[in-house]
């Protein structure tokens, strides 16, 4: 068991640990410490998603209950410190949000983004990394399950999705989920919109990718979670959907050897197959699942230089988003070289250079130059 815990800065909810699945809830509360008041807003902005994911404590909670599973949650609002963001990301801690100027935390000091690092980010990340350690200790990779909620409406324009599944490395969890929901056809359900689940630095990519664990993040249409009888629903629905991931899918029998392994790991779905004939809008999305792995794939593989890949098969991940742009570009819709770009290494180019990108070898340059490359 994990037992029931609270901390100045978080909260868990306690359950099983083999449950095979962990419940995170970053954007539980619109509270702040006394010390920072308001941070000089009005009280209402604190009803605003801007303060907290509304609904999703309460949805977070109920799911944790029904599947007997252990839960984290903050205790303060993501404006005094964004626990879902890397501590190097300028949007930790926010100086404008959704239109609104957050005075407490326009002049920012080093010393008072420390301190709030130190006080209300770290307890939390320690907490999840304890909890998810003594769910591995059983010998079962738990599932981690990240629980959001999202505005109806974003700069005037009303967002189509009822929930949405936002993922990054690993598409197996999110894949099952997106056919859990998708097989009740009055639901109208996002794949990683309106956000990319690959931030860097983002929770998941702090507890769940370091350990090979599937992983996914859930986004409730706020309108649809606001009251208790849609919070208790949403959690039922989600409840039956995880239930079945976590029985069918062996979570049960998985070994942490296999899932600590470099590969990145992909829950297996036993789905029911059927021989039909496949129409072409279900082509298109096992093509583009197909994408997906690779993009994926390649994305955990940061050992694989370009210019390797350039010289053995005449493609690298820039041609990868050449070709999205360009495909972009066919439908009329604008995306710049740097979002396709962003959108294939899971983060800015740039960036991807810096960390992984090696200098290239004489031999490499030499065994580029011999392979004739088409264009790049
Ligand atoms: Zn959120």
């Amino acid at each position: 068991m994990i037992d029931a815990e609270e901390g100045e800065g978080y909260r868990i909810a306690g359950g099983r640990a083999d449950a095979g699945i962990v419940i995170l809830c970053d954007h539980a509360s619109n509270a702040l410490p006394a010390e920072y008041g308001t941070l000089g807003l009005p009280t209402a902005e604190f009803e605003r998603h801007i303060a907290y994911d509304i609904g999703a404590a309460a949805v977070a909670e109920h799911l944790a209950h029904a599947l007997g599973a252990p839960a984290l949650f903050t205790r303060f609002s993501r404006l005094l410190i964004d626990l879902n963001r890397g501590t190097d990301d300028p949007t930790l801690i926010m100086r404008l949000s959704d239109g609104a100027v957050i005075p407490g935390n326009r002049e920012l000091t080093a010393a008072e983004r420390d301190y709030r690092i130190e006080r209300y980010y770290r307890p939390y990340h320690d907490a999840a990394a304890r909890v998810i350690a003594a769910c591995r200790a059983t010998g079962q990779a738990p599932l981690i399950f990240s629980v959001h909620s999202m505005t109806e409406v974003w700069k005037g324009v009303p967002r189509p999705w009822d929930v949405s599944i936002l993922w990054h490395k690993d598409f197996g969890l999110a894949e099952a989920l997106l056919a859990g929901f998708r097989s009740d056809p009055r639901l109208a359900v996002g794949d990683n919109v309106p956000y990319f689940g690959g931030l860097e630095g983002n929770t998941l990519s702090q507890h769940a990718h370091p350990f090979g664990l599937p992983n996914a993040v859930i986004e409730y249409r706020q309108d649809l979670v606001a009251d208790a009888r849609g919070q208790a629903h949403w959690a039922e629905q989600t409840a039956v959907i995880l239930r079945g991931i976590i029985a069918q899918d062996g979570v049960q029998s998985r070994t942490l050897a296999t899932s600590q392994a470099q590969e990145p790991h992909m829950a297996k779905t036993e789905a029911k197959t059927e021989t039909r004939a496949i129409d072409a809008k279900t082509q298109t999305e096992l093509e583009a699942a197909a994408f997906r792995k690779l993009v994926a794939h390649l994305q955990t593989r940061t050992d694989v230089q370009n210019i390797d890949m350039m010289t053995l098969a005449g493609f690298c991940r820039n041609c990868l988003a050449n070709w999205y742009q360009e495909a972009a570009a066919n439908k009329g819709l604008n995306v710049d070289k740097a979002q396709a770009r962003t959108h294939i290494y899971g983060m800015p180019h740039a960036e991807w250079q810096a960390k992984y990108q090696k200098e290239a070898t004489p031999q490499q340059t030499a065994a580029l130059a011999s392979a004739k490359p088409h264009g790049h």
